[in-house]
Formats: structure tokens, C-alpha cells, sequence
């Protein structure tokens, strides 16, 4: 990695940090989704970058992927836990980053389980160390708490464009093949749980990124919809309210969930805890460097 390279994953890394502590800011019962995830978006983009994905706010038993629809009217409720997981690119270059916020004590203990096993993960990883090894730090962490890590959410690494770049990292104990090395890049995000510790695929979709742009068999809508993702998004994952000036809401989403049968799109269903059990999530990224690691997105500070 060229110090040019470097220099825009840690510009998109700062420009999230910043979005997230303003984000993070806004969340209060009362507030809708839409307008947390429009601001931080907007953040992105005043400072320069355009969002990595769509904003994630999950609220309670919620893990990921719950990005707000058009119109959307979801409100924060009173006493939750709110993910807000976010990302920023530029030229590329990518960001991923999420922060807890308790609206009530009584899951702070469950927010700080995944703040500090996302801390002491950072702290294991350097060149030549095996990739389990952070799984393994996660789920002592997580579990000295009396919660459980969700097993199948996890890190993974990023690539210019890419933001889940094949490797994954895990936050249980399970052995996985693979040791970090020198300039890659990566996001490390545990998730704790009162649950079971594992998440399912809810019904709701509100999340979806380009699988294959040469489908055949398409529809003049479906194309038009198709080239218009292809132009904005590439591959990163987009929200239908980034193409409503397409298509009227209903007939957008007709056309998606389309284009996603036929495989031109991928899609990102809700992922719920398995058993409803609450859930906290922190998560950075980083670049591997000689001894240690450079924290792209910062330490988060939410007052
Ligand atoms: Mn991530
Ligand atoms: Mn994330």
C-alpha cells in the first residue's frame, strides 16, 4: 500500500467516525430511523465522501441490517438498544463502523461486553497473528460478562470497493484458517447477546448491492433500474431510497424484489437474534501495520 492508498482509508475512516458521533448524538425515543440514518448520511457527504452502504440503525433483538425505507415512519421506542452501523468511501476506499446506544441502564452492561471485546480484538491483532486468535479474545471478553458472542456475525476484511472482502472474522473461538498481514484491511465488529447467539434472516429487506449485471431476460424497468445501480453503486450495497427518483415507492420495490429473483441483485434481509434475546454491536476498522494496527475510524466517544 502506497502512502496515497493510505491516506484515503483513513480519510473514509475519519469522515465515519465523525458521522457516527453525530449520529450517535440524535438517537432518542421519539426520533425516526429515517431522519438519524438521512443526517448521518448527509454528514458523509459534506465531508466528502458518499455513504459505503446504507446507514444500519437495529434496534433491540434487531443485529443488522435494517436500513430505513422511503417514507419510513419507525420511531426509536422508549428504553431500547440502538445499533447505528455505518460507512464511508472514498474513491473506493472504504469504511465500517458502529456504535451502541442504551436508552436504558439496564443494558449497559450488555453494550460495554461488546465495547470492550471489540477493544481488547484490536489489541490482539498485529502481522503474523492467526485470525482465530481475535475470535477467541472476543468470545473470553463477551462471556466474562455472562452474554454470548452471536457466531455467525462477524468481521471481515475490505478491499478498495469490496466491503466484505472474502476473509471472515469471527467472533467465537472457532478455528479459521488464515494470519493477518501487513496493509490489509479490515473491520472487527462483536455482537453480544442475552439470547442464544445467533441471528436469524428476517422477513424485511431494505438493503441490497448488485450480483450480476449481465442477467438476461430483463424488462425495459428492470434495465433502467439495473444501469442505474450499476452507475451509482457499483458493487457496494445501496438503499431503494438512494433510486427513488426511478420509480414511485411501490413500483421501485416491485422492480427489486424482481431484479433480486431473476439474480441481477443481492439481497440483505433483516438478521434478528434466534431466540429475541437483546443485542449490542461495536465495530472498527483497521489497517495492519508493522506491530500493531492503525484504527481508521478512531475511538468513538458518545456523550
Ligand atoms: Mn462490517
Ligand atoms: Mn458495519
Amino acid at each position: 500500500m502506497d502512502e496515497e492508498q493510505f491516506k484515503k482509508w483513513l480519510t473514509a475512516g475519519s469522515i465515519a467516525k465523525r458521522a457516527l458521533e453525530e449520529g450517535a448524538k440524535t438517537i432518542r425515543p421519539g426520533v425516526k430511523v429515517l431522519d438519524v440514518c438521512e443526517k448521518v448520511e448527509s454528514i458523509i457527504v459534506e465531508l466528502g465522501g458518499k455513504p459505503a452502504f446504507p446507514c444500519n440503525l437495529s434496534i433491540n433483538s434487531e443485529a443488522a441490517h435494517y436500513s430505513p425505507k422511503i417514507g419510513d415512519d419507525k420511531v426509536i421506542p422508549e428504553g431500547a438498544i440502538v445499533k447505528l452501523d455505518l460507512g464511508a468511501q472514498v474513491d473506493g476506499y472504504l469504511s465500517d463502523t458502529a456504535v451502541t446506544v442504551v436508552l436504558d441502564d439496564k443494558y449497559a452492561k450488555l453494550a460495554e461486553a461488546s465495547r470492550e471485546a471489540l477493544e481488547v480484538a484490536i489489541k490482539t491483532v498485529r502481522p503474523g497473528v492467526s485470525i482465530s486468535d481475535v475470535g477467541r479474545a472476543i468470545e473470553r471478553v463477551i462471556k466474562s460478562y455472562g452474554y454470548r458472542p452471536i457466531r455467525n456475525l462477524g468481521g471481515h476484511m475490505l478491499r478498495r470497493y469490496e466491503l466484505h472482502a472474502g476473509v471472515f472474522v469471527p467472533n467465537v473461538g472457532e478455528r479459521v484458517p488464515g494470519r493477518f498481514a501487513r496493509d490489509q484491511v479490515f473491520a472487527i465488529e462483536p455482537f453480544s447477546t442475552d439470547g442464544l447467539g445467533e441471528v436469524v434472516e428476517g422477513k424485511e429487506v431494505t438493503i441490497y448491492s448488485l450480483r450480476n449485471p449481465s442477467v438476461k431476460g430483463l424488462t425495459e424497468e428492470e434495465k433502467k433500474v439495473l444501469e442505474a445501480v450499476k452507475s451509482r453503486f457499483t458493487t457496494l450495497p445501496f438503499s431503494e431510497r438512494w433510486l427513488k427518483d426511478l420509480a414511485p415507492p411501490d413500483e421501485l420495490r416491485r422492480v427489486l424484489a424482481s431484479l433480486t429473483r431473476k439474480g441481477a441483485l443481492r439481497d440483505y434481509p433483516i438478521l434478528m437474534e434466534v431466540k429475541g434475546g437483546m443485542v449490542s454491536q461495536f465495530e472498527h476498522t483497521i489497517v495492519v501495520v508493522d506491530g500493531g494496527v492503525v484504527i481508521t475510524t478512531g475511538d468513538v466517544v458518545v456523550k
